[in-house]
């Protein structure tokens, strides 16, 4: 099969690989139908140790069963499924609370002899707890939206869930990639009313408005946390939805989140130190939390809405590629040509 591998800081290529086979009675051989590239595949692109055997690359994929171990039930071959961008049992006492990223039995696409979603096929372990059947064909037209559940979409859902944004909740969302314009959709979907939107390209500020965005904000650093300041009575919003990972997107969630309130992140973050204390989060009560969103949680609960059509988040992607192409679809998002790039293996 042809798989996609990061082999140093922007060098991705596309190759053949051995075809995947099962291993595990609880295993499942999938063959990709979509895939796409992810901003937090951006962060290996500029900074992955140069090696000699590559890196799979790729963890959002939907795609049809071929091949299922003797231990899967509730899935047959040719069902189309979408995985979410951590594998998990889907029973354990931690998925069982809803934190499949910490599944005793899990673990993460592209690590650990597992292969990436980058690929015309994968091997898929934990199959019957990771992968989630679609009641449409893989000719739907809605196969881009579904796509989104894999990460972007519970990924920006949690952001918003982790900071308990409800009717009464206002919402900054830091970031106009995928992963902020799904927070926005998701703020909106849990009754915010005013969300302000803060990115600086315009089309994507644009899309954010049309997921329910009320106010955007260009401007970055202290002139952005004035101007959200200013929007706001000079409080901030009771909650942050902070979807980008670098230090000055945390300044900028403490800056402009109201006393008692919320920074949510979903973002990786780039840094490991930050400021905690008296000035930043203890003096006005902020709490601070977040993390990898176990979208595995929300596929059921999202699912609904993008069968019928009342979400379409699928419109995060903005270009399709076909699997050969993927290292021009990296230099396309690293270039911020492309929001999200959709592969057709
Ligand atoms: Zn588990």
């Amino acid at each position: 099969m042809r798989a996609t591998f990061m082999y140093g800081p922007g060098d991705v290529r596309v190759e053949n690989a051995p075809d995947p086979v099962l291993r595990q009675p609880t295993d499942a051989i999938v063959r990709i139908v979509r895939a796409c590239i992810c901003g937090s595949d951006l962060h290996p692109y500029h900074n992955i140790p140069a090696s000699e055997q590559g890196t799979p690359m790729g963890h959002e994929f939907l795609g049809v069963v071929e091949e299922l171990g003797s231990d899967v039930s509730g899935l047959r071959r040719g069902d189309l499924v979408v995985a979410p961008f951590a594998w998990a049992d889907n029973t354990c006492d931690f998925c069982r609370e809803g934190l499949h990223t910490s599944c005793r039995h899990g673990g993460f696409w592209a690590a650990g002899g597992i292969g990436g979603g980058q690929a015309e096929a994968i091997r898929v372990p934990q199959a019957q707890g990771t992968l989630v059947k679609l009641p449409v064909g893989e000719d739907s037209a809605l196969l881009p939206s579904l796509l989104t559940l894999s990460d972007v979409y519970g990924t920006g859902y949690h952001a918003a869930k982790m900071a308990k944004v409800n009717p009464r909740t206002t919402v900054t969302v830091i970031g106009d990639g995928a992963v902020g314009l799904m927070a926005v959709l998701s703020a909106k979907r849990l009754g915010a009313e005013r969300i302000i939107l803060m990115g600086r390209h315009k089309d994507r500020t644009d899309l954010g408005r049309d997921f329910g965005a009320t106010d955007v904000v260009a401007e970055r650093g202290e002139e952005g946390i004035a101007k959200v300041r200013e929007l706001t009575g000079g409080d901030g919003t009771h909650t942050v939805l902070e979807a980008v990972g670098y230090m000055s997107a945390y300044e900028m969630a403490v800056g402009v989140v109201r006393p008692g309130g919320v920074i949510s992140r979903v973002g990786v973050p780039q840094y490991e130190d930050a400021p905690i204390g008296f000035g930043s989060l203890f003096g006005p009560n902020i709490t601070l939390n977040g993390g990898p969103a176990p979208v595995r949680a929300y596929i059921d609960e999202l699912l609904p809405d993008v069968l019928d059509g009342t979400v379409e988040p699928g419109r995060v992607f903005d270009r399709t590629i076909g699997l050969d192409e993927v290292p021009d679809g990296y230099r396309a998002m690293n270039n911020r040509e492309a929001l999200k790039v959709l592969v057709r293996p």
